[in-house]
């Protein structure tokens, strides 16, 4: 038996629990009512094109504003509302949020929305589009997000539904890619558009050369594949210089903008003015080799 898991400990632990469970208990309770008040929000991030600056989408991010527990984060309820059944309600709720918003409407870039496994079924395609049609928005401007273990269970009944969507218009990208077990070349059969590559190897990028090798091989292959690629979680500048020099072309994160709420979205210049002098100098910058000074 480990030391410290007396008596004392376990009784800690199971007080723990029973708070954790008391937690979850409390925000299943709530999230029913939680959908019916309109108490999750769409929040947007911008995906951003390297080579000038330019936010070419935005990201749709479930936030919770609970009227007494502020705001929670997608984490802490999207799970239950996996396992209860709301999130096909949840999801669908939020493209209709997103896409009738006048903001999103009159601009050209496209909205990026992710869909839980539980939702990747044959009427999927049809839900989104009525939604779309009702609210007058393009497919074509509609990107689904779908994370790799979405696809493994069983590939074959996966691809039919993904001609489905693609057939209608949409795109596709794969979430949180590298983090499962699916490789590229497995996914060739897939009619996937683009690859979002997971935040844990830009995190680590710029000082450990195996993840810098990882995000160039996967950058080449997807480019030799006329897949498109984005890199998630760009804090800094120096990721954002790396990932334009690999030659990867879409990027996403803090260093660009945090999800915020639609009111402060701002589509046709959403980058505060700093890191748009600091993106318009990465442009400028000749030759790749000197890192800009701050
Ligand atoms: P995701 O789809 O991979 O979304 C990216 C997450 O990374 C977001 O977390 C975003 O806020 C965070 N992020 C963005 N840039 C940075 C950065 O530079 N650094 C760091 N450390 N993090 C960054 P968030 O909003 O907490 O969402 C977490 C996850 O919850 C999402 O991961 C997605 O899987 C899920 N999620 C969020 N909204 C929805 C939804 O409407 N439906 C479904 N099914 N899942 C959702
Ligand atoms: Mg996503
Ligand atoms: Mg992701
Ligand atoms: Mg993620």
């Amino acid at each position: 038996r480990a030391k410290g898991s007396g008596r004392g400990t376990f009784c800690h632990f199971r007080h723990e629990m029973s708070d954790q469970l008391a937690a979850r208990k409390r925000l299943e309770h709530d999230l029913q009512r939680a959908l019916t008040n309109g108490e999750i929000r769409a929040y947007y991030q911008p995906l951003v094109r390297l080579s000038d600056g330019r936010v070419e989408g935005f990201e749709v991010l479930a936030r919770w504003l609970h009227p007494d527990l502020g705001m929670i984060m997608p984490d802490a309820f999207i799970p239950i509302a996996e396992d209860t059944g709301l999130i096909q309600q949840m999801t669908m709720a939020l493209i209709r949020e997103a896409c009738s918003d006048p903001m999103h409407q009159a601009g050209q870039h496209y909205l990026a929305i992710n869909i839980s496994a539980s939702l990747l079924n044959r009427d999927l395609c049809a839900h989104v589009v009525k939604i779309i049609q009702a609210v007058g928005f393009p497919a074509e401007r509609l990107e689904l997000e779908i994370t790799e273990s979405a696809l493994i269970n069983d590939i074959e009944a996966a691809g039919l539904v993904l001609a489905q969507l693609r057939r209608a218009g949409f795109s596709l990208a794969l979430d949180d890619f590298g983090t499962g077990y699916s490789s590229l070349t497995h996914l060739r059969k897939l009619p996937i558009n683009k690859i979002k590559i997971d935040q844990s190897f830009i995190a680590t990028m710029t000082h450990n050369p195996t993840s810098r090798k990882i995000v160039e091989a996967l950058v080449s292959l997807a480019a030799s594949m006329d897949v498109e690629v984005t890199a998630e979680g760009v804090e800094t500048s120096d990721m954002a210089f790396q990932l334009r020099d690999i030659g990867c072309l879409t990027a996403q994160g803090y260093y660009f903008g945090r999800p915020s709420m639609p009111s402060s979205v701002n589509a046709f210049s959403p980058l505060a003015h700093d890191q748009l002098e600091r993106l318009k100098a990465m442009i400028a910058r000749p030759d790749g080799e000197q890192p800009l000074a701050q």
